[in-house]
């Protein structure tokens, strides 16, 4: 099969990485309330633009700071990045005057800065996942057009 034609390829990505030690996991009461802000601004799936459903509730991804990375993040260097519109205008508008390092989490929490909404297949799905897959491959998916065979997974169905 040449490269001319549909091709299926296969990643065979493998990360092994040393994540800083902190916290367990745990979901905070202003992650949940800007969770449901960020719906309300946002609307969909950043990908597909799936809407929340009680049977398939919007998830938030912590974008661009990881939650288990906040121990180890240069927050300075970060910062700088954010009032630089690096990271677009609702981090670059974060109240950093009152951010603190040692307590990162009051902007890691917050949805409104730091969250990006996906639908659960978007977010953790095998082959579809931000968490599951190579970056322009997982970007690709809001850009393939409409109708598109993706995987055997996915076919490309933009809702909005
Ligand atoms: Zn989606
Ligand atoms: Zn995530």
């Amino acid at each position: 099969m040449s490269v001319e034609q549909t091709h299926e390829e296969r990643e065979t990505l493998a990360v092994e990485v040393n994540l800083p030690g902190h916290a367990p996991r745990t979901e905070t009461a202003l992650f949940e309330r800007t969770r449901k802000a960020l719906i309300a601004r946002d609307g969909g799936c950043w990908i597909c633009g799936a809407t929340d459903a009680k049977d398939a509730p919007l998830q938030s991804h912590h974008y661009p700071v990881e939650r288990s990375l906040a121990t180890a993040w240069d927050w300075p260097r970060f910062m700088r990045d954010c009032k630089a519109g690096a990271w677009g205008l609702h981090a670059q508008a974060f109240d950093w005057d009152h951010f603190d390092a040692a307590n990162p989490y009051t902007f890691v929490d917050d949805q409104t800065v730091n969250g990006m909404l996906l639908c659960e297949q978007h977010h953790i799905g095998k082959d579809a996942g931000i968490h599951a897959m190579p970056h322009p491959l997982w970007v690709w998916q809001r850009y393939a057009p409409n109708g598109y065979k993706l995987s055997d997974v996915e076919i490309i169905h933009h809702q909005s």
